[in-house]
């Protein structure tokens, strides 16, 4: 069992006064109507049920026994990208946990039996025989191995979209490493265990949670490098989340490899660009896409329980998470240590980032509201002329290059490791 309870969060729900701060980008951080809505439910489905506000209606209902969990409420509940783009909009305004609330929803929603929606059980049933969501029964041959010694420094976990999906961007992240000189290990089991927790199985997330926390201590490992943006984001917010515990409670750190790589290049000056951006990329608008997860949604999980006062004032004082201390500057760093870069911002950015579509298990639950949003992301990058689009996330970067192919849209897209593994020498972005 998970202590993270929907009647945690009935204050919230309760006090949310239909402002729409969770919907809208603040005006002072965007230039216009056009790309100003930042919730990709919404912006889809249009009427408010299908925002943070209405979910905590929904929520409201539900706690108070008016409301069940019919499927319509199955429905907006997982039509929903768990993006966090309301959260970020809510706390400018009133300090409320609508993201918290959209998560325990769906906890709740499979303690009563009423869900994961169908794909979602599918995907996570595949967790729990297999170890991976594909259902792959066996790990592929990994031919490419990173150097490791007895007592290795750090340990990889690849996440199971760059060790079954997309494999040419293990081999590009595993380069990058090994070309760091630091010591590496490649962490045995594949999956974070995301999958489970955005379905609303919390108790089999934490089995997973637990088990790999205690494969890490076993191994006497502290730091774990990940460049899939989930992964990252499971491992130090969603495990201390699950575990009742604290980001810094925990027996180790977690770095995506963009923080690693920044480090090196730009305080320890141990790594060094050698080659500049090839000709067909030379020039060209090149934009970072922030994934949520690795943004706004990142920083650390610090638990919190106490009493409210008048206005809502809390005793002991909590800590919030606004987005603004998610990882931003990073991949921008390393993107701006290349010769001639023309280094430019989507409209939507760092913690108003639009989500690529993909997060939230919507990719295979609602594939074609998952493609509009990707679609959407695409349109805004080509409104302000955005030609190349980095991003952090093997699962953005898989889903906007879908969206690109459908589309045609003129925008080629690359993994950060990939432009790095290029200036390093390693790599060839224009074969890719
Ligand atoms: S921003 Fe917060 S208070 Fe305002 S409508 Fe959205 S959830 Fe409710
Ligand atoms: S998490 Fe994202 S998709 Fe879901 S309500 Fe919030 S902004 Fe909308």
């Amino acid at each position: 069992m998970v202590d993270i309870k929907l009647e945690d969060y009935q204050w919230d729900a309760l006090n949310c006064c239909g402002c729409k701060g969770c919907i809208w980008v603040d005006h002072i951080y965007t230039p216009g109507i056009r790309h100003g809505i930042k919730c990709p439910s919404i912006m889809h489905y249009f009427f408010d049920s299908y925002s943070a506000l209405g979910r905590c209606k929904l929520a409201l209902g539900l706690l108070e026994g008016s409301l069940e969990f019919s499927s319509t409420a199955i429905d907006i509940i997982y039509k929903c990208n768990l993006c966090g783009a309301c959260d970020v909009g809510c706390k400018r305004n009133l300090d409320l946990e609508p993201l918290m609330i959209l998560e325990t929803l769906r906890i709740k929603a499979v303690e009563k039996g009423s869900a994961p929606p169908p794909p979602l059980k599918a995907i996570a049933q595949s967790v729990l025989e297999t170890g991976n969501p594909y259902g792959v029964q066996k790990l592929p041959s990994n031919p490419e191995t990173l150097s490791s010694s007895s007592a290795p420094q750090l340990v990889f976990f690849p996440g199971c979209n760059m060790l079954f999906n997309q494999r040419h961007l293990l081999k590009v992240t595993q380069n990058v490493l090994s070309a760091t000189g630091l010591d590496f290990a490649q962490f045995p089991n594949p999956c974070c265990g995301r999958p489970l927790y955005v379905a609303g199985m919390a108790t089999e997330a934490k089995a997973i949670a637990e088990a790999n926390i205690s494969f890490l201590e076993r191994a006497g490992l502290h730091t774990i490098v990940t460049g899939c943006a989930e992964c990252y984001k499971t491992w130090k917010v969603d495990y201390p989340k699950l575990l009742g515990s604290a980001t810094n409670q925990m027996p180790y750190r977690v770095l995506h490899t963009s923080q690693l790589l920044d480090t090196l290049m730009t305080r320890q000056h141990t790594l060094q660009f050698v080659h500049p951006l090839p000709p067909a990329l030379a020039g060209k608008k090149i934009a970072y896409h922030d994934a949520c997860n690795l943004g706004r949604l990142s920083e650390e999980w610090i638990p919190w329980s106490g009493t409210r006062g008048k206005w809502g004032l809390t005793s002991p004082p909590k800590i919030y998470r606004r987005g603004t201390y998610g990882e931003y500057d990073s991949p921008r760093k390393l993107l701006m240590a290349i010769e001639d870069i023309e280094l430019v911002e989507f409209p939507r950015n760092r913690e108003n980032t639009l989500c690529c579509g993909s997060g939230g298990g919507v990719m295979n639950a609602f594939p074609d509201f998952a493609m509009a949003t990707a679609h959407s992301r695409l349109k805004e990058a080509i409104d302000v002329g955005i030609e190349v689009i980095v991003t952090g996330c093997p699962f953005c970067l898989e889903h906007l290059t879908r969206a690109a192919r459908q589309t045609g849209a003129p925008i080629r897209l690359y993994d950060i490791a990939e432009i790095v593994a290029h200036c390093l020498g390693l790599y060839d972005l224009e074969q890719h």
